[in-house]
């Protein structure tokens, strides 16, 4: 066989890079991902494949879903781009503006990750003592490093938190570099969230997902900002992004938005639930979340998260990234309490 040493071969940024982990593991109760746990009835899409030529190609400007999603967010379709969930736009801002990147640490890890890949310097700022953003040390290495791009998660995955508007703010206003307010999780959340800001500040980009709120199948994230700066974003584009299933469906789904906010309320009254009884949970210490998700702290993370496994409850383990702690995603009313069943009886042993 013709010996050829790959990893040589292979780009030094990304010879050191570790795959993200998206590992299917078999499990009774899955609540280790922030998806919703209440799916679409499949009767609803029946006729939307129907009208769909399989032989060509989809619209490749997705214009009635921009048309949709821009109706949604109260701003034209010129200022909505979609894209293969938000990890692929993600790689497109990346792409097009380049590094050093800056986002506060434990986040969202794809920022670093796609960072990395696309040879661009990620430079991560620890947040606070209560999860917010540490606002000098952000505005210092705004100024010393002059990054082309923010990336603020607001609520934050994986602490659940909202980060202080007005530090938000703060940063929009003293960046001379683009700052993307990632609000995958604003649906769950109380704040207001961005998307009226962005008429006054041209270097701000909202980035939604339809990923947490019942669709993680079809694969759809979307930027909202300004024209101007999208059309810089789409030269970067791949053609065809969206395909022509998720396209119809979101266009479907998001045409019912009374469906969507029912499954959202019933995420939220049951996070309320959940977070109560894990306070009540003598060893574990959950942080307050807006998002679908709940980070806690227990002595023995590691060990826990296996006897949980080994119950059929899997969580995410977030120990690489905040010491003693795991997340759990809010499930079913059922799901959550075969959680709490299964941690009580845990950390009594
Ligand atoms: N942003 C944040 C903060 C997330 O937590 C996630 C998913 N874990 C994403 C973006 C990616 O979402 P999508 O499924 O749209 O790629």
């Amino acid at each position: 066989m013709k010996k050829v040493d790959i990893r040589k071969l292979v780009k030094p940024s990304v010879r050191t890079l570790r795959a993200y982990e998206a590992k299917e593991i078999p499990c009774r109760v899955k609540l280790d991902a922030n998806e919703s746990p209440y799916a679409w009835d499949p009767a609803k899409f029946a006729g939307v494949s129907s009208g769909i030529k399989t032989n060509r190609y989809p619209d490749p400007e997705a214009k009635q879903l921009r048309r949709i999603v821009g109706k949604r967010f109260d701003v034209s379709p010129e200022s909505v781009l979609p894209g293969n969930g938000s990890d692929e736009l993600i790689y497109y801002l990346i792409t097009a503006f380049g590094g050093p990147v800056l986002y506060p640490v434990p986040t969202f890890s794809m920022y670093g990750i796609i960072s990395q890949a696309l040879g661009e310097r990620g430079i991560a700022v620890p947040l606070d003592e209560d999860f917010d953003l540490p606002l000098e040390k952000m505005l210092r290495a705004t100024r010393k490093e002059k990054p082309k791009l923010i990336f603020l998660s607001s609520p934050n995955n994986p602490t659940g938190n909202c980060f202080s508007a007005d530090r938000i703010m703060k940063i929009i206003e003293k960046s001379n570099g683009i700052v993307v307010v990632d609000e995958a999780y604003q649906p769950f959340s109380s704040a207001k969230g961005f998307l009226p800001l962005l008429e006054d500040y041209r270097n701000l980009v909202i980035m939604r997902t339809l990923s947490k709120i019942g669709l993680a199948a079809l694969r759809l994230g979307f930027l909202v900002a300004s024209p101007e700066l999208l059309a810089e974003v789409n030269k970067v584009r791949l053609p065809f992004n969206v395909n022509s299933f998720s396209q119809a469906m979101a266009a479907t789904v998001l045409g019912d938005p009374k469906r969507l906010t029912a499954s959202v309320r019933a995420v939220v009254s049951e996070r309320g639930r959940l977070l109560e009884e894990m306070k009540k949970t003598e060893g574990v210490t959950p942080f307050p979340s807006e998002a679908n998700f709940i980070l806690f702290r227990v002595k023995n993370a590691g060990e826990l998260y296996q006897a949980l496994l080994k119950k059929g409850i899997l969580v995410r383990n977030m120990e690489d990234g905040i010491r003693g702690c795991l997340r759990v995603t809010v499930g079913t009313p059922r799901e959550n309490s075969a959680f709490l069943k299964v941690l009580r009886s845990a950390l009594e042993r």
